[in-house]
């Protein structure tokens, strides 16, 4: 067995054990990091929590090597999407070989980058490192990125400056040099209860929705008629869409409630607020008028995510380091989901998407990676140990 082989045995059977713990976002994470500290002390190596508030999550911080300037981030996350209503051929939660492919939940996004990283302990742990490896492990990305900003925070604050972030998410092993950004907003009309027939006694809250949610619609197609036809990105420009709505109880009442659920999606430049301008003015609109009939009536807007976009960079360090580590020659490429590479660049470091699996797996049922996937990701680990061991 070669030595590339050997490592991706290796991280085939840590991924079983990563696949094992369900990470779903709403969940907690703490025994997958329970497990990684064992995988790291083991090796001699010390590694720090970095919890979230309520202490039920944490993201892991890790250095192998000299605490020196110029070294390298390894960035992935630990939780998964839910399997919930997913028709699942096998145990999602089980790691199964069929065809030349390991399925499970988050064999593409994102375990087996983790896998990759903790399999290879042993040769960073052995190799003359000039340059530190760190490994920065968060909690929920899938939820809109929340966990990372304060893993980072510590980067900046307590590490000797890396000179490239590495985020594993699935890209083929193809270095990504840019994602669009994710801005959404949750909507809570309260109109008052009325019987239907007697509309002037009351106020609905969905009719007062139907008029906000025609406003995103016309911005949708606005946005989609307005896009750059050089954009690198699919779709071009921005994206808007209502992922989630509901309202009122029953067809005789005016409803007394009706809450929806948004998500623009913009490219790295562009200003997702001022791009909601007109929306926010008929919000206030729509607000004062449901209150001057009933002052407990109004419009609630309520930011939930806020995830900047990532934008190629020139002469980017990251991304010819994850050229040169996959073998990768193609174009420039840029992705249309985000991920926590636009906060790693938004601190100040030079940032690459490159990571096994395909990104068309991730979320689905049955998902799954091509074991080929990991040797190439098993190859890409040792050439890092090599690079990170040069003068
Ligand atoms: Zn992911």
């Amino acid at each position: 067995m070669s030595s590339t082989e050997a490592l991706s045995a290796r991280a085939i059977e840590v991924l079983t054990d990563l696949v094992a713990f369900d990470t779903t976002s709403r969940g907690s994470n703490l025994e997958l990091i329970g497990y990684v500290e064992g995988l790291l002390s083991a090796y001699g190596i010390e590694s720090r929590r970095v919890p979230n508030r309520e202490g039920t999550k944490a993201n892991l911080m890790a250095t192998i090597g000299p605490m020196v300037e110029g070294g390298v981030v390894l960035s992935g996350h630990t939780d998964v999407v839910p399997v919930d209503g997913q028709a699942w051929t096998s145990d999602p939660w089980v790691v199964t070989r069929r065809d030349g492919r390991l399925y499970g939940r988050g064999v593409a996004d994102m375990k087996s980058f983790l896998a990759l990283s903790l399999a290879a302990l042993p040769r960073f742990a052995e190799a003359p490192l000039k340059r530190p490896i760190h490994l920065a492990f968060s909690y929920d990305e899938e939820v809109g990125c929340l966990g990372a900003p304060f893993l980072i925070e510590q980067i900046a604050a307590t590490l000797p400056k890396p000179a490239a972030v590495l985020v594993g998410e699935p890209t083929d092993m193809q270095a990504i040099a840019g994602h669009k950004g994710i801005t959404s907003y949750k909507v809570t009309v309260t109109g008052k209860e009325a019987h239907s027939s007697l509309t002037h006694l009351g106020a609905s809250a969905n009719m007062a929705a139907i008029r906000l949610l025609s406003n995103l619609l016309k911005l949708s197609e606005d946005l989609a008629a307005g896009a750059d036809p050089a954009s690198p990105f699919t779709p071009r420009g921005a994206s808007l869409t209502v992922g989630q709505m509901g309202g009122g109880t029953a067809v005789n009442i005016l409803a007394r409630e009706c809450v929806f659920i948004f998500d623009l999606r913009t490219e790295p430049g562009m200003d997702a607020r001022a791009l909601l301008n007109g929306f926010f003015a008929e919000v206030r609109k729509v607000d004062a008028e449901l209150k001057a009939r009933f002052p407990e009536c109004g419009v609630e807007v309520e930011r939930r995510s806020l995830t900047p976009a990532f934008a190629p960079e020139d002469g980017g360090v990251a991304e010819a380091m994850a050229r040169r580590l996959a073998g990768d020659n193609g174009p420039v490429r840029v992705a249309p989901y985000a991920a926590e590479a636009g906060q790693f660049q938004e601190a100040g470091f030079s940032t690459v998407i490159c990571g096994p699996g395909s990104i068309d797996q991730a979320h689905q049922p049955d998902e799954f990676i091509e074991i080929s996937q990991i040797e190439r990701g098993a190859a890409f680990m040792e050439r890092l140990v090599e690079m990170m061991s040069e003068d």
